[in-house]
């Protein structure tokens, strides 16, 4: 990954916007720019887009929406704010909170009446940090039929995607850092090359990227990678070439609850209505209500790097909501105990500490790691229990943009035209593992995607671009 002089470079082709990667991002934005009347062009690496975005559970949170009005939820983009600040321990950026919590909202009813994505609000258990039900998901609540409405709304709109196309190098103005082109290349080798007039890159961040962790984000070394293998950091690494502004690269989504070995997301909802997290030994080890990102780190502390997720018959109906937990189920990572005696030899738990931490629940008082279960059921048989490890899911760092999402300079000046959105540019978790609010990650994908397309278009629109159409070989999607 790098970055070529333009100097003395002609492109065969030449478009007004290049997008690169087709995740929740690049389509959002490919979408938006279509709509402000601009051509564009989405370049993926794999044969066909899914990105993490379709491995994730497709939860976008955004307040004050008609969807949370129509069950009578209340809510409002300070709120929302106010609950990402919490989280970030104000560390996150002001100005990019405050952008995404306003656009989110028109975000989500933009794709819906103009793209005709439909969104539920899934309002039966809030997520930790959240104080409003918030949650939007289209009808099937999985990230794999997010990007596939994604996709059919792209085609409809007559959004090119080029395909098996890796985005290796950037063609840039040596003392500008304009972005002129770039050059892509295909699974058998062969290089070509693309001019554009603006670039956003989508390519999500570094998770993919081991050494990048290792340096980053090394307390998740040790992780397993649970996001998309394509994610390897591009954005970051072209930033620092062209010296654009980097923050908050420590920060990340991890998960404290992937069953293992299965690798399947067991649904945080457990945790949050009643049920709790023991390791080998038996004992509760934290307060399972702080966040289910910090909890990764908690739990590859543990011995052995797992713990078992304890819960009961009650939750485990609620769990069967989710797709995911039906794969845990029908793959036999959930197993069933109809006493403590039994829950002991299914998980060969000790039986006295077990039954200590079970007793936990029905304690109506702050308990030592700061969880009351005051609000909650406590557990009782027949019970259900995972075994789970902790996983890294994305980066949450990333390039430093404007509210027009922007790529900045150190000193905090635009480049001249390049945008970045998503998991490539920084998020608003501030620096710490702990300051991931659920829905961090497709919130910023799916708002700065927009907000990418649009301010790319205007700015694409004052030049009489002539496009120039070469010998580039070009696949396209549909
Ligand atoms: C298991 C899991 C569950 C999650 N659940 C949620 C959730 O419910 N809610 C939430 O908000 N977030 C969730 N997330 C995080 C969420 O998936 C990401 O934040 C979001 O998908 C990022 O979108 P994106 O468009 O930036 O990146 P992606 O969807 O990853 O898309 C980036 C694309 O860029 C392509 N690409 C990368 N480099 C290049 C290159 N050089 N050339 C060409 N193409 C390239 C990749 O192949 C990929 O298709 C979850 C993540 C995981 C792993």
């Amino acid at each position: 990954m790098t970055i070529l002089a333009s100097e003395g470079v002609s492109f065969p082709i030449t478009l007004p916007i290049v997008i690169i990667g087709s995740g929740a991002c690049g389509l959002t934005a490919a979408l938006a720019a279509k709509d402000a009347g601009a051509e564009v062009l989405v370049l993926e690496r794999d044969p066909v887009p899914s990105g993490s975005t379709a491995l994730s559970s497709g939860l976008i949170p955004a307040a004050g929406t008609r969807f949370q009005t129509s069950v009578k939820v209340e809510d409002t983009p300070a709120i929302f704010a106010e609950d990402i600040q919490a989280k970030a321990g104000g560390d996150a950026e002001q100005a990019i909170v405050d952008c995404v919590t306003e656009n989110a909202g028109p975000c989500l009813e933009w794709l819906a009446d103009r793209h005709d994505l439909e969104w539920v609000v899934l309002d039966d258990f809030l997520y930790p940090g959240h104080s409003r039900y918030r949650m939007h998901a289209v009808p099937e609540k999985t990230g794999s039929a997010l990007i596939g409405r994604l996709i059919t709304a792209a085609q409809t709109a007559g959004v090119d995607i080029m395909t098996d196309a890796l985005v290796t190098a950037l063609y840039a103005e040596s003392n500008t850092a304009r972005i002129c082109g770039l050059q892509i290349t295909r699974p058998d080798g062969t290089k070509e090359d693309i001019g554009c007039e603006a670039l956003i890159l989508a390519c999500n961040g570094y998770g993919g990227n081991a050494e990048m962790i290792r340096k980053y984000i090394p307390e998740m070394a040790g992780a397993d990678y649970f996001g998309h293998a394509g994610n390897q950091g591009d954005a970051v690494i072209w930033g620092h070439e062209l010296s654009a502004a980097t923050h908050h690269l420590s920060a990340c989504q991890g998960h404290g609850s992937v069953a293992t070995p299965h690798g399947i997301l067991i649904t945080w909802a457990l945790m949050m209505e009643g049920g709790i997290q023991v390791n080998l030994a038996g004992e509760r080890f934290s307060n399972e209500h702080q966040g289910y990102s910090e909890q990764a780190v908690d739990v590859l502390k543990q011995p052995e790097g797992v713990a078992w997720n304890i819960f009961d018959e009650r939750l485990h109906y609620l769990g069967m909501a989710f797709e995911d937990y039906q794969n845990a189920v029908l793959q036999d990572a959930v197993r069933k105990a109809d006493s403590l005696e039994d829950l002991a030899a299914v998980t060969g738990l000790p039986l006295d500490a077990l039954g200590k931490s079970i007793a936990e629940t029905a304690g109506g008082s702050t308990d030592r790691f700061g969880r009351n279960f005051a609000a909650t059921k406590p557990l009782e048989p027949p019970y259900r229990a995972v075994k789970v490890t902790g996983t890294l899911f994305h980066t949450q760092g990333g390039l430093r943009i404007n509210d027009d999402a922007r790529v900045l300079n150190e000193d905090a000046s635009p480049l001249p035209n390049l945008f970045a959105g998503g998991g490539a540019a920084c998020g608003v978790s501030g620096p710490r593992i702990n300051g991931y609010l659920s829905g961090n990650g497709l919130l910023t994908a799916v708002t700065l995607g927009r907000i990418a397309g649009q301010r790319a278009a205007e700015l694409v629109a004052g030049h009489s671009l002539k496009l120039v159409m070469g010998g580039g070989r070009r696949s396209t999607l549909g």
